[in-house]
């Protein structure tokens, strides 16, 4: 190997892949020399899906769910109960509840959870942007299904004191949980499992 030298196209883009998620310096080696064994039309479809995703995506105003209008699918479907709203970290979370059909309210994707070893306070994710949702007196019930891991519990507590300081009363808050494997991720949940924890949510 002495003297040998990648060339300047293949450390680049190591060093992109590297950036994502997972991907640690031997994944991101692998992937480059899969793709060089790839036709350039392929590569260029690879671009081209990389370019487009923020443009063929917005965050809806009302639920901050990733979708394709704004404001997006769930949240203009009439036939669906709007006096709830499910807290959610994630917009896969969302995709999970979905699947598990248990779920016919609205949403709120809060885009991650409070913890302070990674530096995310309450002001990185979209908690204040709930309060408006619940001023007109339309809520009744907020279901709290982050994650049950510490970050996901301190953020359900984040949010019920929330409300509760902000004296909205009315609203029942709830907290799914029964049944989901402790410090798992929802998104990994089946959707029996996602089901019945929904079913089997509790009083806060
Ligand atoms: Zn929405």
């Amino acid at each position: 190997m002495g003297g040998m030298r990648l060339p300047k196209a293949v450390t680049n883009l190591m060093e992109q892949l590297e950036k994502l998620p997972g991907i640690g310096p031997k994944t991101a080696q692998r992937l480059v020399f899969y793709l060089l064994h790839n036709p350039q039309s392929e590569l260029d479809a690879y671009a081209k899906a990389f370019s487009q995703l923020k443009q063929g995506t917005v965050i809806c105003s009302r639920c901050r769910n990733v979708g394709e209008a704004e404001p997006c699918a769930i949240c203009t479907d009439k036939s669906r109960d709007q006096t709830i709203i499910c807290v959610v970290e994630q917009p896969l979370d969302v995709l999970a509840l979905e699947r598990s059909g248990g779920y016919h309210g609205l949403y709120h994707v809060l885009h991650g959870a409070i913890a302070p070893l990674n530096n995310i306070g309450p002001d990185q994710l979209f908690i204040q942007e709930l309060l408006p949702r619940l001023a007109g007196g339309t809520i009744t019930e907020i279901i709290l299904a982050t994650n049950p891991t510490m970050e996901g519990e301190a953020t359900a507590m984040y949010i019920a004191k929330l409300v509760e300081e902000n004296q909205i009363k009315g609203i029942r808050l709830t907290r799914i949980g029964r049944g989901l494997p402790v410090g798992g991720d929802l998104e990994y949940a089946d959707e029996v499992t996602l089901a019945k924890a929904l079913e089997g949510r509790r009083e806060l």
